[in-house]
């Protein structure tokens, strides 16, 4: 038999790493040994997502979690600012970063892969767990390859800092390394709005949708000659973003460095 996972979350108490907690309460095969919620500090895990008692008392800090944990992958959903230095403590610590908090610098990103690598264990950065909207950024590429004429449409709350989406932001990279570049649409264009055509990128535009009662969607809208193809995803709960996670914690135990995007440990 296989033996458990040991899981500590760092963000334990925000809306992400609730649902982590509750994930890794639920699977046999893991098992929460560490939570880090600096406002939570000294409640049991469980109450964070309404679980019962998790044998787990909320640490104040990374290091206080995982002094003793013996955690074998850490979780992070936590913020931008605190996420690099939480991988490296993790790392130092021999323990395998998961982390689904965005904001790494690719050199910040080539130097945690060299440490893991030192310290010969696995991680991974992710900035989209969602298993189908990962597909539907592959599904993007290859469809443009064949039908290159192109626009995203993205779908997010209205109290949503950022435009375009990370995500969308992905996609559009992706098209570009597949597809030739284009220049697409009428050289002649004007707007009689300014912004009406959205954000320029590569040859196409990305749109940005922001109102209140929307999670996160996004649509990915081809055009070739009398016909378009349309892509979509939508998100409708955090908890969609679980599975990704908890196929993530499982892989890291098998490979050694780190690796940036969900979508390179799918297969
Ligand atoms: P949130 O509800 O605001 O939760 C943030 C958590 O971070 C809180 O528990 C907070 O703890 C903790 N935190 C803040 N500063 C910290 C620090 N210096 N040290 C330790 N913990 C700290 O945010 P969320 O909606 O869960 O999102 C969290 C992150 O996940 C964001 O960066 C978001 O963009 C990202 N995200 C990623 C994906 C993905 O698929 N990769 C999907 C959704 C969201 P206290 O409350 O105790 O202060």
């Amino acid at each position: 038999m296989e033996e458990t996972i040991r899981v500590a979350v760092i963000g334990a108490g925000g809306r992400m790493g609730r649902e982590v907690v509750r994930m890794v309460m639920e699977d046999e095969a893991l098992k929460l040994v560490a939570a880090v919620s600096p406002s939570a500090a000294g409640v049991d895990a469980g109450l964070l997502a309404g679980k019962p008692n998790a044998g787990v008392i909320v640490s104040a800090t990374l290091e206080q979690a995982l002094n003793g944990a013996q955690a074998d992958v850490l979780v992070d959903f936590t913020v931008p600012a605190a996420a690099y230095s939480n991988t490296r403590t993790s790392i130092e610590y021999g323990v395998r970063p998961i982390i689904g908090t965005t904001g790494f610098t690719p050199e910040q990103i080539v130097e945690l892969d060299k440490l893991c690598q030192d310290r010969g264990i696995g991680g991974l950065i992710a900035p989209n767990f969602s298993i189908g909207a990962i597909l539907m950024m592959k599904f993007a590429a290859e469809a443009s390859k064949y039908m290159p004429h192109v626009e995203i449409i993205e779908y997010h709350g209205d109290q949503k800092l950022d435009a375009p989406s990370g995500t969308s932001i992905k996609t559009a990279e992706l098209i570009a390394q597949a597809r030739e570049e284009l220049r697409q649409g009428n050289p002649n264009e004007e707007e009689t709005i300014e912004g009406a055509r959205g954000a320029y990128y590569n040859g196409f535009r990305i749109h940005s949708v922001r109102l209140p009662g929307v999670f996160a969607q996004q649509e990915v809208v081809f055009g070739g000659y009398g016909q378009t193809l349309k892509l979509r995803h939508d998100s409708y709960d955090r908890a969609g973003y679980m599975p990704g996670v908890n196929v993530a914690v499982k892989k890291v135990m098998n490979y050694t460095g780190l690796i940036y995007g969900f979508e390179h440990i799918m297969d």
